[in-house]
């Protein structure tokens, strides 16, 4: 009646994610092995079908997938009918262990050391295998166990289910090289007992015989060549452990790592990113120091003194990092397979050490082909060849390492090299004349002032100023460079000559000039930098006579402008050597010498 539950459960086809995860399907793999040995795939396609059971084979092969306990039962019954052998459960428990050699599971039952050691940890080691089954060790000692099972609430025992567990628990000295167990059940769930209870025996003076080195050695080449196998997995998967940000972190567990995998005291993964670079020491069960000592002398391809080691070079097909070290005090022989292990880990650090060197170049090329694309994009949308040299400007600084970038064109009318663009100097121009304050005293203004006089008023507004003029200084220069503004200096004062011979610049023309830079209308015009102050200076603008916008050609002595510049440019200096001011801010001053 039961079977025919689970028959008639297995046919509505559950997907995997639903079946209930009872039997762990390293039973139906062994299962599938033995129907296959007599009867070939005819016989699994058989099997299956009488079972009503509508998995793959691959799938009922793969250990880590689970089926419920009637599709189990289902499988045994139809298994004793395909076989034509009664004790077909008995046989699939007997050979679970001995199939199942190298996988994790075996691995860390052999390490518990003995099969009174495996039976004790029964109750841990069944749970791998079925979550329908409670069992615990009543008994353990060489030679000698009792082991109590029963079904956990809500199932049922099924006989052949005891069957399977009898074949289990006989197939443990397998584990140690060693014949199967006998096993008898003398009490039974399904014969109306509280429980199934299992008395298992040995032979524990062959057992201790089997406990020799050589057989400890045989039992541990097989379990080695287990843990590489699955290292190839690990391997495989390593790019998922990398970021940049912990590249020590994931350093340091493949140290840690590699401890699990070669049984030695000490291990040490000395590497350099780069030929140039500090050699980074990533040690386990060691001093630093010791390390360091260690890592020098296998670097440098000398045999260390008192030790033995185990050295795997840490190199890529792109370049040799250093070496991953596993050290054992004294004198000892490590197997050929934990150089193969060593070497896996060290592998696993060159990958991660690849990586992390092309995610940080990559990084950078990211920034650079960033601006490039935003240039691209900027100068698709440009209308004028102005604005192209705007932006040209504003990103070549990210691409190429300089500070100041400027477009020049060459005028075919004007026969000359015309500035289109620069970027860098205005932002320090503009702290330079913020911080200068250049202004004048004009008559009237203060007693005993007859005529204008040069006079320097910090931040235009020095008895005004709490904070030490930098500050203002660097606040201006931010607020320019994060909104790109750009600064213009206006001439309210003297025109084509000096107090006396000049004129004073005419309101109107600078209430124009003020208008046409607000108004953007400055974008586009042509410009010329003035040597004296290397000010950027419009040639035209509209409705102001071009005359006005050239300084130094209003004046008719054109040797007097050129000394009334270079003194003027001398006070400049002078005032300024009273500011503490980065290098870049005081070279955005006036140029003219005496
Ligand atoms: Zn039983």
């Amino acid at each position: 009646m039961q079977a025919e539950a689970g028959t008639s459960e297995a046919t509505q086809a559950p997907s995997s994610e639903d079946a209930p995860r009872e039997i762990a399907c390293s039973m139906t793999s062994v299962m599938l092995r033995l129907v296959r040995s007599t009867g070939g795939e005819a016989a699994v396609a058989d099997l299956l079908q009488r079972a009503g059971i509508s998995h793959e084979p691959s799938y009922l092969e793969n250990i880590e997938n689970w089926i419920s306990l009637d599709q189990a039962t289902a499988m045994f019954r139809a298994g004793v009918d395909v076989t034509g052998d009664p004790m077909f459960a008995r046989r699939v428990g007997e050979n679970t262990l001995r199939q199942h050699a190298g996988t994790q599971v075996a691995t860390v039952l052999r390490s518990l050391g003995s099969t009174e050691a495996v039976l004790q940890a029964i109750a841990q080691s069944a749970a791998r295998l079925s979550s329908v089954t409670k069992m615990e060790a009543i008994e353990a000692v060489p030679g000698r166990g009792v082991v109590m099972a029963c079904a956990r609430e809500g199932f049922t025992r099924r006989r052949l289910h005891c069957d399977w567990t009898t074949g289990l628990l006989s197939g443990l000295p397998v584990l140690f090289g060693l014949p199967l167990a006998r096993v008898e059940e003398s009490e039974c769930q399904t014969r109306g007992a509280a429980q199934c209870m299992y008395t298992v025996s040995w032979d524990a003076e062959l057992a201790a015989a089997a406990a020799d080195p050589q057989q400890r050695v045989t039992a541990l080449e097989a379990q080695l060549v287990a843990m590489s196998e699955r290292l190839h997995g690990a391997y495989a998967t390593a790019g998922d452990l990398v970021s940049t940000d912990d590249i020590d972190t994931v350093l340091h567990r493949i140290v840690e790592r590699a401890a699990d995998a070669v049984r030695a005291p000490s291990h040490i993964l000395a590497v350099r990113t780069d030929p140039s670079a500090e050699l980074l020491i990533y040690s386990h069960g060691i001093d630093e120091g010791r390390a360091q000592q260690l890592a020098t002398a296998t670097l440098a391809h000398e045999t260390p003194v008192g030790d033995s080691t185990l050295v795997a070079d840490v190199a890529s097909a792109r370049r040799q990092y250093g070496q991953l070290i596993a050290c054992y005090p004294g004198s000892v022989e490590f197997f050929p397979q934990e150089h193969d292990l060593l070497s896996l880990y060290a592998k696993h650090a060159a990958a991660v050490l690849d990586m992390s060197v092309a995610l940080e170049q990559s990084t950078r090329r990211h920034a650079q082909v960033s601006s490039l694309l935003s240039l691209s994009s900027a100068v698709a949308q440009a209308g004028t060849s102005d604005e192209v040299a705007e932006r040209l400007v504003a990103v070549v600084p990210e691409v190429v390492d300089c500070d100041h970038t400027g477009v020049w064109l060459w005028d075919y009318l004007e026969q000359n090299l015309r500035s289109l663009a620069m970027s860098g100097r205005t932002p320090e121009q503009a702290q330079y004349h913020f911080m200068s304050g250049y202004t004048a005293k004009l008559a009237g203004t203060e007693t005993g002032v007859t005529e204008p006089q040069p006079n320097f008023s910090t931040c235009f507004g020095s008895p005004f100023l709490p904070l030490r003029p930098k500050v203002y200084a660097e606040m201006l220069g931010r607020r320019l460079q994060e909104h790109g503004a750009q600064c213009w200096l206006v001439n309210t004062g003297w025109f084509g000559g000096p107090y006396g011979v000049g004129a004073r610049m005419k309101l109107a023309y600078t209430r124009t000039m003020v208008s046409a830079a607000i108004a953007g209308e400055l974008k586009n015009v042509q410009f010329t930098v003035e040597p004296s102050f290397g000010l950027t200076i419009p040639k035209s603008c509209p409705g102001v006579p071009q005359e006005f916008l050239d300084a130094r050609g209003a004046w008719k002595d054109k040797a007097a402008y050129d000394k009334a510049a270079a003194d003027l440019a001398a006070r400049f200096a002078k005032n300024f050597e009273r500011f503490q001011v980065p290098e870049n801010i005081r070279a955005a001053g006036p140029k003219a010498q005496k």
